[in-house]
């Protein structure tokens, strides 16, 4: 006989059996996560290459997205003898950037080969996660460069100039002259010595500045030794200067090329103020293209039968209408002889610059080596070419009235790392010996 199939009562809803039931779904999609990362972890060290030093130090960037970071070793070997430099674990982070302190590592400057091994949180394979590593060798190198200053101590006047001869221990990225904000290449001569010509600007507090010499190795390491130049201060001229509207008006159409839509005394101060501090920003940025030995043996070349018709570093202060309303320093001498006289070239070079430039109006611009350069200005014709290598007294171009000229005269500057320095100085024999060239031979 059948026995009657009994049905069951429906089960009631067990709230605990649902909550099981989800958690084992979790447990296995957590597990998923682990399995299924089968991507090792990234690694990016730099410096890949070259030097270390406290300014270039070891970084290390890991990361990995899948079931995160786990653990990291580091291992450095140096003269066959192997070092565990670190190790670490991780909590499943996604990245993580390590600088490693190579100061207390007990590695010696030279050459460390480095590697490193870095595992993640996965479960593959065989739970040991998953691995990336590299290896590398970069040079330690802990040592500032010593510098050996072969020129004399000194003194040089407030727009003066003098050259610094030294020595550096190891190969720069950088050396050179620092003071106040400015830096003045050093540049290395054939016979290994560097050679620096280095101004004393007219336009720095002289207490605040303070010449100091300094060295960047491969590595970033640096010195900073003393100049040896010894700074003293000079008085200079001062001068008034009336800018009237006949002169405005005559200057009006050229400077509206400089500042468009401009009128008046409105015009002429942008041209005095704005249009002058362009310029110089310029001619600080030309210096760096200046060649790396003397083109020069000579003292520079005065314009033939000219009169000094203004002073270099002449304070002036503008007045219009009786008010002043400007006060700008001439940091050029300005010679004048007859209308459209011969321009010429103050001492060989090459042409850097030759066109219209701002308040010089028509500029040839030529460069002598060592950040020694001379700027000629208000220019009528420029006969000079860029690029073109030109003797000393060779002409270059004629006199004329352009920029902010009023009459016929040359504007004639020499620069020292983009700096005017005293025209005067540069024409003279003795000085171009004592401070300039005598030193070159250390
Ligand atoms: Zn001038």
């Amino acid at each position: 006989m059948r026995k009657n199939r009994l049905r069951r009562p429906p089960r009631p809803f067990n709230g605990m059996r649902y909550l099981r039931f989800l958690l084992l779904i979790a447990v296995i999609a957590g597990f998923y996560g682990y399995l299924r990362d089968l991507k090792a972890p990234g690694i990016e060290v730099s410096p890949a290459q070259g030097m270390l030093s406290a300014q270039r130090p070891l970084t290390i960037k890991l990361s990995d997205s899948g079931s995160g970071l786990k653990s990291l070793r580091i291992i450095a070997r140096q003269d066959g003898s192997e070092t565990v430099l670190m190790e670490k674990e991780f909590s499943g982070e996604k990245s993580s950037e390590i600088q490693l302190d190579l100061a207390k590592t007990g590695l010696i400057d030279g050459s460390v080969e480095f590697a490193f091994e870095v595992r993640d949180h996965s479960l593959f394979p065989f739970g040991n996660g998953n691995r990336a590593q590299q290896s590398l060798t970069l040079i330690l190198d802990r040592q500032p460069p010593q510098i050996e200053l072969l020129s004399d101590t000194t003194p040089i006047w407030q727009g003066g100039a003098a050259t610094i001869v030294y020595k550096v221990s190891e190969e720069t990225s950088r050396s050179g002259v620092q003071a106040d904000g400015l830096f003045f290449a050093g540049y290395r001569q054939s016979n290994g010595k560097y050679l620096c010509v280095v101004p004393f600007p007219v336009a720095v507090n002289p207490a605040a500045y303070a010449p100091k010499l300094v060295a960047v190795d491969l590595a970033g390491n640096e010195t900073r030794i003393s100049s040896g130049l010894r700074l003293l201060s000079r008085k200079f001229p001062q001068a008034r200067i009336n800018v009237s509207d006949a002169f405005i008006a005559s200057k009006t159409e050229e400077f509206q090329g400089l500042v468009p839509g401009g009128s008046g005394i409105d015009l002429f101060l942008k041209v005095n103020r704005d249009i002058r501090a362009e310029n110089r920003k310029t001619l600080l940025e030309l210096a760096a293209k200046s060649s790396a030995t003397p083109l020069w043996s000579a003292p520079m070349l005065r314009m033939p039968r000219a009169m000094t018709t203004g002073a270099y570093a002449e304070a002036r202060d503008y007045y219009y209408n009786g008010q002043v309303v400007d006060h700008q320093t001439h940091l050029g001498t300005d010679l004048a002889s007859v209308a459209q006289a011969p321009i010429l070239a103050a001492n060989p070079g090459k042409v850097l610059f030759a066109g219209y430039f701002g308040l010089y109006g028509g500029c040839v611009i030529l460069d002598h080596g060592l950040g020694v350069q001379t700027l000629y200005g208000h220019m009528s014709s420029i006969s000079a070419q860029v690029g073109q290598s030109v003797s000393r007294g060779e002409e270059i171009g004629r006199s004329g009235n352009t920029g902010m000229s009023g009459g016929d005269h040359l504007h004639f500057e020499v620069l020292v790392g983009g700096v005017p320095v005293r025209p005067e100085d540069w024409m003279e024999e003795k000085w171009m010996a004592t401070y300039i060239l005598d030193p070159m031979q250390k």
